[in-house]
């Protein structure tokens, strides 16, 4: 689906969140900092004009079977939520899930990942048992006829389809996004994308891991992180090119 960026509206938002997230980072560290953005991402989605198209709601999960990307920070505040909400029981059988979907997605190519429909490990009932802090692209949903998502995961091979979404709510949640993130990586963190199952294996294994983030080094020895290409930025410095 073609989309028109409100260019003047994304400036705003980046330069807003930016400016916040940069402070807040400085002041309470990147996690803490993340759950504060997360709100306000929350908050932006909600109020985008748009946001009454959506078709998103309670108990539809067919996007939870697709692969989810992480930041370190966001895997590492997960964790920090199933330590301290999950039943030593519940942590097991979790634990299970997700070292066996980390090494069965480990094994795949980028495309392959994409055709392959894993159910997510916080998925229950039809439910995400981490909602709370679930990560930042779950929260930017923006379907707008749940027919195409469901048609996505009936045919996760067919790279064709293109469901409708509302554009307003993915711009404000694609630039907020970005915008926490460039906050991140000029405070010196790590802002590389992860496979969500590997990254929450590579916390659980490495207990190291958030001694290094914190230090500001490379967290994960075992997994490797994408850069994530900015969709919103350019738009952004253009302006402040001139
Ligand atoms: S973390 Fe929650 S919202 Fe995200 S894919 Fe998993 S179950 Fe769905």
């Amino acid at each position: 689906m073609e989309i028109s960026i409100d260019i003047a509206a994304v400036r705003r938002l980046i330069r807003t969140e930016h400016s916040q997230a940069c402070v807040e980072i400085e002041a309470r560290g990147p996690v803490a900092a993340l759950a504060a953005s997360q709100l306000r991402h929350d908050e932006r989605l909600a109020g985008a004009a748009d946001a009454d198209t959506l078709a998103c709601k309670d108990g539809c999960s067919w996007c939870c079977h697709f692969t989810v990307d992480v930041r370190a920070a966001e895997a590492f505040r997960i964790v920090d939520f199933v330590t301290g909400h999950f039943s030593p029981q519940q942590r097991a059988a979790l634990q299970q899930e997700v070292f066996a979907n980390s090494a069965e997605v480990a094994k795949l190519s980028e495309i392959e990942r994409m055709q392959r429909t894993v159910k997510c490990p916080f998925l229950d009932g039809g439910r995400c048992t981490i909602y709370a802090v679930r990560p930042q692209t779950c929260r930017n949903y923006h379907a707008t006829d749940s027919a195409g998502c469901r048609q996505s995961f009936e045919q996760p091979q067919n790279m064709d389809i293109d469901p409708e979404f509302a554009p307003l709510v993915y711009q404000a949640g694609g630039a907020h996004i970005e915008a926490f993130s460039k906050a991140m990586a000029e405070a010196g963190y790590d802002v590389a994308a992860y496979e969500l199952n590997m990254a929450l294996g590579a916390v659980w294994r490495q207990p190291e891991a958030r001694l290094r983030f914190e230090a500001k080094q490379k967290p994960f020895t075992s997994v490797a992180g994408e850069d994530v290409p900015s969709e919103f930025m350019d738009d952004d410095e253009d302006e402040e090119d001139r």
